[in-house]
């Protein structure tokens, strides 16, 4: 990978550009490098590398298998399990207003585990420094897009500092705020929850037991992640109001706030890191794909974290648009920015994406009420789906990306 540094005066000629170097665009650069395509990677902020003495970064993704298998391919996982990973073997989800309750298990599906937890900042670090190893990769940072103008023949970028790049395909992997998204015109379905998510790292009386805790309340979903530390990755989804105030809380009240919250399941919460909140937002893009400019992860999609997919989601939009962009032929003999081709990236992906975003919408409403049919009604579904084998089986597999149709990479 070259670091293009930000020259004003020289255009710059790529097969694909990405803006964004997140976990989802890196991913992206890294598949396509692969397939031998001149990238390059257009990233606004200097990522904090990873540094073992420093405390867990306060965002962590729960991955799955699928997104595993992405990573293994791309020689990106080793990276990760060196620096910081958690896997864990359980699933337990319950209803504070009842007793239903299910419980997943990884010896039940032959599984070494459900999945690991992974701080954002490690995947990234792990996906960066393979794409460092790659030849074919221009690395510009810090750099910010400022136009776009798509052409006949390629797309044209300029950056804040005037340089300007060109290439057949630009892809937006520029999170929830796409600029991407917003010059090429393409229109935003976006609905605020009225939530956030407050995440903090906590230490607990009892052992995590390698379980991922999510208990449904009627003002939102709680999770406890388990790190290989001992301690707990939490996301507390709570109405804008309530997020505020357990932001402005002392550490001792948040403290006991959050055991209460729990239900103590894990016996006093011992110690707690700093917080942050994020606002929560479902939203999707009314196009996935113009001519020339595809939109991957965030830039496309999001979702309520309460199932903790919105990254796998974006993992396998890069895996699904790597695949459709295999086929092409390089050095300028096929266009891979031809838009009946960019149509089979969108199709393969909007309707899972949409599908995933509306199951997520459907627990919310399910889970945060108060009405006595819907409590009974969860109850029982937990408590019924716990019971049928199959059922359940099926739903963790398709949470992990074990079924279903998967891009070539996630295999
Ligand atoms: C509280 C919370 C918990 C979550 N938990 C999970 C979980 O357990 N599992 C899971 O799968 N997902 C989870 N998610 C969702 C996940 O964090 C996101 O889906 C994921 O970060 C999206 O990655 P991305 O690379 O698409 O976007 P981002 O992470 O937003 O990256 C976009 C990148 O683009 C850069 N950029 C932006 N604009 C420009 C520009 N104009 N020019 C150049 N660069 C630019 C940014 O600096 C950034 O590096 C959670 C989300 C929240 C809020």
């Amino acid at each position: 990978m070259s670091n293009a540094g930000n020259k004003a005066d020289a255009m710059q000629v790529f097969d694909v550009v990405i803006v964004g170097g997140g976990m989802v665009g890196a991913t992206l650069g890294l598949a396509l490098a692969r397939q031998g395509r001149r990238i390059a990677v257009i990233e606004a902020r200097e990522p904090t590398p990873f540094d073992p003495a420093a405390d867990y970064d306060l965002r962590v993704s729960a991955i799955s298998r699928a997104s595993q298998r992405i990573f293994e391919h791309l020689g990106a996982w080793p990276g990760m399990l060196a620096r910081r990973a958690s896997p864990y073997a359980h699933m337990h989800v319950w209803d504070a207003t009842g007793n239903g309750e299910i419980h997943f298990d990884c010896a039940e599906l032959g599984e070494p585990n459900l999945g690991h937890i992974i701080e954002n900042r490690v995947i990234q670090d792990a996906l960066l420094e393979r794409l460092r190893a790659e030849d074919n990769v221009s690395w510009l940072c810090p750099a910010s897009l400022a136009a776009l103008a798509v052409e006949a023949d390629g797309a044209r970028l300029t950056m804040e500092d005037g340089c300007e790049l060109r290439a057949p395909l630009v892809v937006g992997a520029d999170g929830a705020r796409s600029r991407v998204r917003e010059l090429a015109g393409i229109d935003v379905a976006r609905q605020a929850y009225g939530q956030r998510g407050v995440v903090a790292t906590v230490a607990t009386e009892r052992p995590h037991a390698a379980t991922a805790w999510q208990r449904f309340l009627p003002t939102g979903p709680l999770a406890f992640l388990p790190l290989a530390d001992g301690r707990c990755s939490i996301v507390w989804s709570a109405d804008d109001a309530r997020a505020e105030a357990l932001m402005a809380m002392d550490d001792a009240r948040f403290a006991r706030e959050l055991g209460v919250a729990f239900g103590h399941r894990l016996g006093e919460i011992v110690s707690v890191s700093p917080r942050a909140a994020f606002p929560l937002a479902g939203s999707q893009a009314a196009a996935y794909v113009r001519p020339r400019i595809a939109l991957v992860g965030d830039a496309a999609h999001t979702i309520h974290p309460l199932a903790g997919q919105g990254a796998n989601l974006g993992f396998l939009d890069a895996a699904t648009l790597a695949d459709v962009l295999a086929g092409v032929p390089g050095d300028g003999r096929g266009d891979l920015g031809h838009h009946a081709l960019l149509r089979r990236y969108e199709r393969t992906r909007r309707g899972d994406n949409v599908l995933s975003m509306r199951a997520m919408e459907g627990f919310k409403l399910l889970f945060g009420n108060d009405l006595a049919p819907l409590a009974w009604l969860r109850n029982t579904g937990l408590a019924l789906t716990n019971r049928a084998g199959p059922v359940k089986h099926e739903l963790i597999r398709r949470a992990m990306g074990l079924s279903g149709e998967r891009p070539s990479l996630a295999r």
